[in-house]
């Protein structure tokens, strides 16, 4: 091949593909765009497009965004009114903000144009297939090639799955999942007395089913109400969200949008990395397992996969590429792996005793204040348990049951 074509053929592949244009790509999109590599984002839908999600953007996920961004918050809550199954109604204030309030098609969408801004390249309505690192449409083992649902093959040095839950990247990579929950949820347009009622005020119900909860989240003109359990109680998570609306006296109104959506947590054990294909964010299965919080983990993840990929991408040889990809894993490993830790603990604790959680929230202000300290990214819960010798035995106590 002369040096032409061959300048020509390299031309045509990207120093990093990632598929899916949630936090997790934008934030994997713009980490490796900002190095200067020519970074390609696949994405099925058109922007913006809808998510199922509260919005809740707590403190790690504010600090893990890229610099300068603008949040599109619609509210900023000071006040959590806590119930256990609708009951022991109490509601906690605080000075200072506690944490902000996003509608994830303009936060995603906010994001993606971030990425782009720092010079990578978007594509959506294209929906990916799958990856293949070896076979006829690998022209040589530093590329991976990108197929595409009409058969069109995109090539790159190294590919970033951020396609979400049910993505298929994390079914190539192997990504193996220890705990499925089903998250439904209700956007209803309320007037503005109702709307005035919640501004600043979230609501967070210990629900009925094991290891269960609901939410509202109040966003201006209409408010997202939630609840989430574990798959394989399906009607009976629909009949809480139902019953919880209609406590909560909202069943009158008529959601904009009712949706579902199933949330994985990872195994510790599971893989991060095939050959030259990163996981991040929900594909990876990264999630707090207890309170299913998800866009930190994704932005975090995200930045990680995207400063990884491009070294995986720049790899001499297959021994190469797997030592830069074993350093995404132990990045992520050592950060979030240990919090899902912690998370995991306290879901188990949480699943048999909600009780337990309502009225250390309610009437024990130290939990109150790690609560706040938690969510505003002061702190986090790995941190409280690691240093806090009370908190520590309380969770090994409670552990052992
Ligand atoms: C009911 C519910 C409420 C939640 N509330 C919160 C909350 O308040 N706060 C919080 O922090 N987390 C919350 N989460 C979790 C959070 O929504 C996720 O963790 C987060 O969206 C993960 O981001 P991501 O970028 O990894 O995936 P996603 O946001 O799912 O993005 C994946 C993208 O990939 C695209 N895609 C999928 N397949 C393909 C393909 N084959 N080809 C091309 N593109 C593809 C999708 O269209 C999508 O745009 C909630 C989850 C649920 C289910």
């Amino acid at each position: 091949m002369s040096s032409d074509s061959a300048a020509e053929r390299d031309q045509q592949v990207w120093d990093v593909v990632v598929v899916g244009a949630g936090p997790a790509g934008a934030s994997a999109a713009h980490a490796a765009a900002g190095t200067g590599r020519r970074v390609l984002i696949l994405e099925k839908a058109e922007l913006p497009r809808y998510k199922t999600c509260g919005g809740g953007i707590i403190g790690p996920s504010r600090d893990s965004l890229p610099p300068g961004f603008q949040l599109p918050l619609r509210d900023r809550v000071n006040a959590v009114t806590f119930s256990l199954n609708g009951r022991m109604t109490r509601t906690r204030r605080a000075k200072k903000t506690l944490f902000g309030l996003v509608d994830r098609a303009e936060f995603d969408a906010a994001l993606v144009e971030a990425a782009q801004k720092a010079g990578a390249e978007l594509r959506t309505g294209v929906t990916v297939s799958k990856v293949e690192q070896h076979g006829p449409a690998v022209p040589d083992r530093r590329t991976v090639a990108v197929v595409l649902g009409d058969g069109e093959v995109v090539l790159a040095r190294a590919v970033v799955g951020a396609d979400g839950s049910a993505g298929r990247i994390g079914a190539h990579v192997g990504v193996r999942t220890e705990q499925v929950d089903l998250g439904l949820e209700a956007e209803i347009p309320v007037p503005p007395s109702v709307a005035e009622d919640w501004a600043g005020r979230v609501l967070i119900d210990w629900g009925p089913l094991p290891g269960s909860y609901g939410w509202v989240f109040p966003k201006g003109d209409s408010l997202t109400v939630g609840v989430i359990s574990t798959r394989g109680e399906g009607a009976a998570t629909k009949r809480y969200l139902d019953d919880f609306i209609g406590r909560l006296g909202l069943a009158g109104f008529e959601p904009s949008i009712s949706s579902g959506h199933l949330t994985r947590c990872r195994t510790d054990d599971s893989p991060l990395s095939r050959g030259r294909v990163l996981v991040c964010g929900d594909a990876a299965g990264l999630l707090e397992p207890w309170t299913r919080e998800g866009i930190s983990f994704a932005l975090r993840s995200g930045r990680l996969a995207g400063e990884w990929a491009v070294r995986v991408g720049e790899a001499r040889d297959a021994v190469d590429a797997r030592r830069q990809a074993l350093n995404y894993a132990f990045a992520i490993k050592a950060g979030l792996g240990v919090e899902m830790g912690v998370g995991r603990r306290l879901l188990a604790v949480f699943s048999q005793r909600p009780g337990l959680f309502h009225t250390a929230l309610t009437g024990f202000p130290p939990a109150w204040h790690a609560f706040a300290r938690i969510v505003r990214g002061t702190t986090t819960l790995g941190e409280i348990v690691r240093t806090h010798p009370v908190a520590r035995r309380a969770l090994g106590a409670l552990d052992r049951g």
